[in-house]
């Protein structure tokens, strides 16, 4: 049974109350077999989400993390706070963090292995703009951003992480990527990585294109964004795993 991994990316988005309703659907509903599914929540949540997972198989990452351990660092959230407060994965490198603040692949990297010293699955997402797919850079910008990556780690380091493969013009844009076009990209990143990770795609998936883009040879799983706020479409894409 192949293992796919299925998560959902809140961003800036909920309440206590909506998380609390959110939550006890997700946690009520049965996970597919073979299927793990991650929900991302905003910082503030974290604790109480992880009271409400805990005895579920769902778990819990967080959207970022600081790429210092500890110290002078005022509003940042280190990996082992985020491990402390029962965080299994964190979201590193997402398009909104780099384009609002300017991480670059070298911050990305750092990250990467800060969470893994503390324990935590990055999941480390790449992907071009709408310009760099239209003058033809998709696979310099890929290969460049994986580079930073097989740079930083050890090839034991390697076989830790996640990749979510999240075409910038894809993003909340409602366009997701064809499956063909998704499994191209992976098949990219996979050659450049050349250690075996999982690889997820992320971009406007829906439940009406989930099975469709899991059905590729090299699509591990999916990255959720709009359609993770709603139990019903994000359950719907986690039994598109079977
Ligand atoms: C995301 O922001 O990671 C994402 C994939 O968003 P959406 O599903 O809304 O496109």
């Amino acid at each position: 049974m192949t293992n796919k991994l299925i998560i959902g990316n809140w961003k800036m988005n909920g309440s206590r109350a909506s998380i609390k309703a959110l939550l006890a659907e997700i946690v009520a509903a049965e996970v597919a077999p073979g299927c793990e599914v991650v929900v991302c929540a905003p910082s503030p949540y974290l604790a109480m989400c992880a009271h409400i997972l805990s005895g579920s198989g769902v778990r819990l990452g967080a959207q970022d993390l600081s790429a210092h351990e500890s110290g002078a660092y005022t509003g940042e959230v280190s990996a082992s706070m985020l491990r402390e407060f029962g965080c299994h994965y964190v979201l590193i490198g997402h398009s909104e963090r780099r384009t609002y603040h300017h991480e670059n692949d070298a911050a990305v990297a750092c990250k990467t292995v800060r969470a893994l010293e503390a324990g935590l699955i990055p999941v480390v997402c790449v992907g071009e703009t709408p310009h760099e797919r239209e003058s033809g850079q998709t696979e310099a910008v890929l290969s460049q951003q994986v580079l930073a990556l097989t740079t930083a780690l050890s090839s034991s380091q390697l076989t830790q992480i996640v990749i979510a493969y999240e075409p910038v013009w894809a993003i909340g844009t409602g366009h997701s990527a064809s499956a063909d076009t998704a499994q191209q990209a992976h098949a990219t990143i996979r050659r450049y990585l050349n250690a075996p990770c999982s690889i997820l795609y992320g971009g406007s998936v829906k439940p009406d294109n989930a099975a469709q883009l899991l059905a590729m040879p090299d699509i591990d799983g999916a990255l959720i964004g709009g359609a993770s706020l709603n139990a019903k479409a994000f359950l719907t894409i986690a039994h598109a795993c079977l």
